[in-house]
This record gives structure tokens, C-alpha cells and sequence, in this order.
């Protein structure tokens, strides 16, 4: 196994207020590092406090944007233990953004190991409160000092973790859903599957523009023919038809979702008939109209899931399940947060825990 250096802080921060945590704002004492090139492979990794990265102002992640990333939690048991969803899920998925954005991998024993490890030493800053928990941000970067256009020498693998609020702080409220009709936030063939910030930068614009006009996110739509629903803002989708439950399949520019596969798996171990297939959009309002649509959900880490109660389609409002949550959604909200918080039993054996 990978051999982890490890510097305390000589100065802990105190801990924050959990009551106004918020998202991404608020960070730890540590932080992990290491670095790979080449010819040594990775080297020098390390555990040191939290601090300002320092890089070449050529460094390829500033200009060609070869970057991915990672995000997952830690949550606090009752009995008060610190543990990991499906972890091994995202290492893996790392390695694969990786390979399609020539980074360098990183042996998924090794990466497992590292990110325990980096866990185990913040520990204490997984928060008490309930719906709490403290967020995991692994992230890989190429940092070559000059600007030819090429595979990177050198890159950087760093993690960082920030303790996180409830996202359901005023309860689970249905969100409003534009269809974005211009922009694509990716195409198949490109870099949609991967998990690299560029999709991120590439699909600010119609979030914000959603925003400005009222909604909470967007729908996105293929590249090619514009009809076939992808994924509702940065989560992954799914609807109940008829007692059928759709998901788009994975052609390419669909974020593989590990919260969608665990839904899946949920689902269909509690007997749902559960598709992955194209889903247009043309679908999806034929199922509204004639009152077929049962619910609409999006899934993703940060939520878990997200009830759509309205869709604006062509500047028309279509309402879901009376703007309410639906039955299936609630239970696998349920379900999955009942097993990352250990309320209930982990059937399913994706439970980490940290020493
Ligand atoms: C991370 C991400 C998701 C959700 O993935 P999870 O593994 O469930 O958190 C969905 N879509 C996009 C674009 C993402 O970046």
C-alpha cells in the first residue's frame, strides 16, 4: 500500500457553527497531496494542513483545462461513527474521467487508501447535526510548466474536505424545471461521462439563466437531435410512467451517477420494473397530458434526490404529482439516507466505515 506522510496542523481551526454550515464554504484542517510525473510515477504523498496550492502560471489545468473531480460524504452515525458511501464507486470513476482527460490513474487500492486515510485524520469534522455531513472533494490535475498542447508529464491528485448543512434544511420542497433549448452541457463522444470541471464551466450559462427567470434548474437535452433528456442541472434524472420507472441510458454524454445506480439497485430490489432508455421530451409531455407521469426526480450526492414539482416546456407550466413529493421518490430518499446515516440495515454491503 502507499506510503502516506502525515503533518498536523500546530494550529486547529475551531470547529463552525453547525446550524449555518451551508455548502463548500467552510473547510478543514488538512488536506491531501500528491504528486506523479512521468518517470516517478506518484510520489510524495502526503497529509499536511490546509493551505494555497502553488503552481506555474503555465501549468496546463490553466489553459486546457485538464481537470476532474470527485465528491462524495462522510456522515456521522448515531453510535457516533464516521463513514463512507460506496467509496470504492467514486475511486473508480476517477480513474475512468482520468483516462478520458489523459490524466494519470491511480491505483484503486491505493486511491481507496488514501482517501480512508485523509478521512480517518479529519474524522472530528464530520458534523453532529442531522442531514450534516462532511463532503469529500478529491480532485486530479495536470500541471506541466509550458503550453505546447499535449498528454501531461506532471499532474497533481489533492483532496479536500468541507463540512456540509442539511440540504433539506426547510424540508424536501419539489423544485421548478426549465427544458434549456440552446445550450448543451455535452455531447456523446465527448467529455459528458467524465467528471471534469469543463462540463461544469460549459453549463453555467443556462443555469443562470434558468436562475434569473425563476428556476431552480434546467433540463438538458442531447447534443444531437435536441429530444432526448439527459440529466435535470448537475444530477442525474428519473420518472414514474405508468408504474415504470425511466432513467436515460448511458449513451456517452450522461454522467454515470453513483446515486442513480444506487436507486437503480434500490428499485428494483423492492420489485419496480426499472428502464434505462431514451426518454424524449416529446415522451415525457405526451405521458403529462395524459396524466401518466407519476414523478419526476432528480439524484445525485448532494441532494440525494430532488422532486420536480413543475416543468416549464415552450413557456408552459406543467405541474407533477400536485407539486408534491411522490411515493417512490420519499422512499428512496428514505432508503438511501437511511443507510448513509446508518438508521437502517446496509443490505446492500456499501457501507465504509473510518477507523
Ligand atoms: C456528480 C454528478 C452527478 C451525480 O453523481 P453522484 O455520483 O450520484 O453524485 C450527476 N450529474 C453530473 C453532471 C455530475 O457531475
Amino acid at each position: 500500500m502507499i506510503d502516506i506522510k502525515i503533518e498536523l496542523t500546530k494550529n486547529p481551526k475551531q470547529k463552525p457553527d453547525e446550524s449555518n454550515l451551508g455548502f463548500g464554504k467552510i473547510f478543514t484542517d488538512h488536506m491531501f497531496v500528491m504528486d506523479y510525473s512521468k518517470e516517478k510515477g506518484w510520489y510524495d504523498a502526503k497529509i499536511v494542513p490546509f493551505e494555497n496550492l502553488s503552481l506555474h502560471p503555465a501549468a496546463t489545468v490553466f489553459h486546457y483545462g485538464a481537470e476532474i473531480f470527485e465528491g462524495l460524504k462522510a456522515y456521522r452515525t448515531k453510535n457516533n461513527e464516521v463513514q463512507l458511501f460506496r467509496p470504492m464507486e467514486n475511486m473508480r470513476r476517477l480513474n475512468r474521467s482520468a483516462e478520458r482527460l489523459c490524466l494519470p490513474t491511480i491505483p484503486e487500492e491505493d486511491a481507496l487508501h488514501i482517501l480512508k486515510t485523509f478521512v480517518s485524520i479529519e474524522k472530528d469534522w464530520t458534523p453532529h447535526s442531522e442531514g450534516t455531513s462532511l463532503y469529500l472533494r478529491p480532485f486530479l490535475f495536470g500541471c506541466d510548466p509550458f503550453l505546447g498542447v499535449h498528454s501531461v508529464n506532471t499532474a497533481k491528485y489533492v483532496i479536500i474536505a468541507s463540512p456540509v448543512g442539511s440540504y433539506y434544511k426547510e424540508g424536501i420542497n419539489p423544485v421548478t424545471i426549465m427544458i434549456e433549448t440552446e445550450d448543451v452541457r455535452a455531447v456523446r463522444g465527448g467529455t459528458g461521462e467524465a467528471k471534469c470541471g469543463g462540463n461544469y464551466a460549459a453549463s453555467t450559462r443556462a443555469g443562470e439563466k434558468a436562475e434569473k427567470k425563476g428556476y431552480s434548474q434546467v433540463l438538458w437535452l442531447d447534443g444531437v437531435e435536441r429530444k432526448y433528456i439527459e440529466e435535470v442541472g448537475a444530477m442525474n434524472v428519473m420518472f414514474k410512467v405508468n408504474g415504470e420507472i425511466v432513467t436515460p441510458k448511458l449513451t456517452g454524454s450522461i454522467l454515470p451517477g453513483i446515486t442513480r445506480k444506487s436507486c437503480i439497485e434500490v428499485l428494483r430490489d423492492k420489485g419496480y420494473t426499472v428502464n434505462e432508455r431514451l426518454f424524449s421530451i416529446d415522451e415525457l409531455m405526451e405521458a403529462i397530458e395524459k396524466g401518466t407521469l407519476e414523478e419526476a426526480w432528480g439524484c445525485g450526492t448532494a441532494a440525494v434526490v430532488s422532486p420536480i414539482g413543475h416543468f416549464d416546456i415552450n413557456g408552459k407550466i406543467y405541474e407533477i404529482n400536485g407539486g408534491k413529493i411522490g411515493e417512490v421518490t420519499q422512499d428512496l430518499y428514505d432508503t438511501l439516507t437511511g443507510i448513509q446515516w446508518g438508521k437502517i440495515e446496509d443490505k446492500y454491503n456499501w457501507i465504509c466505515k473510518i477507523d
